[in-house]
Order: structure tokens, then C-alpha cells, then sequence
């Protein structure tokens, strides 16, 4: 059966000489494999289309196992964000994550539009790579059905106090007479940075970056959002690993 869908390359395996297997967040069918063959000669007519970060117009024949691309037309490169290492590792821990947490066989509109979103983002220099780092977590986390409760207190249901924590491992935050401390990792939440998460829960794609936060509150937010993450992937990832090692001009 040949199917058309269009999706985002998440990354590719050189198999053999000529051919690869890449690994597509499409929008019809969540995250699959498919081979490309002879894709590695310069005649191929899926070369581009079929390189990771492109999103693409895809033919695919669907066999018993798995997929063949037929067909690969790129729609978006988002070639600036190559001409950036700090951008490019950024998108690579993205594909990683989207990679690992969205699942096959059904359809992903949404996850694919956070992705593109975001990428579109990264491509130009209107949000820093840490804002979308960020909200890309944050909104992951909750498409994927870890949706943190941050309306209220979880106990009292308290909304609207000076001070409140967050505890990731349940997803909920309390107030400062109901915060149970021990064990638990917790973290304190200051109003902007509540603020902030509670947008990121409620706003759909077309309003989610339209916030603005400052800079210390961004990098313990960040903190947050990449904590939650790796807390309920239950691993950590090379990409992120990556991204987080790259020298930086001292701020
Ligand atoms: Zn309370």
C-alpha cells in the first residue's frame, strides 16, 4: 500500500553502501522507520528531502515490516538553524526527545506542530535558544499525557498565595502550609515562574511563545521544564548531553 503523509526527519543510519533507514515524525502516523534506497548517490532524487531536520513531502509504501520512501520533497529545511552549532544541537535533542516519546501508529498533528513551531523559532533570532528549550519540554510533557496540575494547591486547592512548590514527581504544586518537605525534590515557585508554567499548560500552539519572562527566572524555569522531562522519560539523552557541554561566551 503506498501512503502520502508529511513529517519531520528525525535523524538517519547509513545502511550499506548506498542506502539509509530514517526514523520520521510523521503526521499521519506518529514516529516510523523507513529505508531509503540508493539514497547516498548523488542522482538520488530523495537525497535532501530525506536529511534529518527537513520536513518533507513524503511517499512512503507501506510493506509487512516496514516502510520505503518512494518519494521525499522537502517543504521546510530550516537551513539557518544548520549554520549554528548551539541551534543545531538544540533541534538534535529535540528530534532525540520526539524520538523517544511520541508513539506510532496514530496520528501526531500536534506533537508535529510543537515541533515545527519550535524549529521555526530556533530558525530566526526572535526567541533564545533557552526560551525554546523551555516551552519545547513543557508542552512536550503535557501533549504526551504528563500534564503537570498547576492550577492550584493540591490539597487546600489554594490558587492564588505568595508562595507555592512544585513537585515533579507527582506533577502538582502545593502551598506553603500544605508543602510537605522530606524526601521529595521540590521546587520553590516564585509568581512569574508560576506564571509561566501555568501558561505553557493552557495555551494552545498559536499563543505558546507569547510570553515573555527574565532571564534568571528563564534559566530556573528552564531547570524546572528539563528536570520534569528527564524525571518522566526516565533517562537522560547524548543530545542534551551535547547541547549542555558546548563552550559559551561567558554572559
Ligand atoms: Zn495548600
Amino acid at each position: 500500500m503506498v501512503i502520502k503523509t508529511q513529517g519531520l526527519i528525525l535523524k538517519q543510519r547509513n545502511v550499506g553502501e548506498k542506502d539509509k533507514f530514517i526514523t520520521v515524525l510523521s503526521r499521519d502516523r506518529g514516529v516510523i522507520e523507513a529505508s531509503a534506497r540508493g539514497v547516498r548517490s548523488v542522482k538520488s532524487k530523495i537525497l535532501s528531502g530525506t536529511q534529518p531536520l527537513c520536513f518533507s513531502d513524503l511517499t512512503l509504501y507501506e510493506g509487512k515490516s516496514s516502510f520505503v520512501v518512494n518519494d521525499a520533497q522537502v517543504l521546510e529545511s530550516f537551513y539557518n538553524i544548520r549554520l549554528d552549532i548551539e541551534k543545531t544541537a538544540l533541534a538534535s535533542y529535540f528530534c532525540e526527545l520526539l524520538g523517544f516519546i511520541v508513539p506510532s501508529e496514530e496520528e501526531a498533528e500536534g506533537y508535529l506542530r510543537l515541533a515545527l513551531n519550535t524549529l521555526s523559532y530556533l530558525c530566526t533570532d526572535s526567541r533564545s535558544p533557552l526560551f525554546l528549550k523551555t516551552v519545547f519540554e513543557w508542552k512536550l510533557m503535557c501533549l504526551s499525557g504528563f500534564a503537570p496540575d498547576v492550577t492550584g494547591c493540591d490539597s487546600c486547592g489554594e490558587s492564588d498565595g505568595e508562595e507555592f512548590y512544585f513537585y515533579p514527581a507527582e506533577g502538582v504544586i502545593r502551598c506553603r502550609g500544605c508543602a510537605v518537605s522530606g524526601e521529595q525534590v521540590r521546587f520553590a515557585l516564585v509568581k512569574p515562574v508560576l506564571a509561566a508554567l501555568r501558561f505553557m499548560t493552557q495555551a494552545d500552539l498559536k499563543r505558546l511563545f507569547q510570553f515573555k519572562l527574565e532571564e534568571k527566572a528563564l534559566a530556573y524555569l528552564n531547570t524546572i521544564t528539563e528536570y520534569y522531562t528527564l524525571y518522566h522519560c526516565g533517562r537522560g539523552f547524548h543530545s542534551l548531553d551535547f547541547y549542555k557541554n558546548l563552550p559559551r561566551a561567558p554572559q
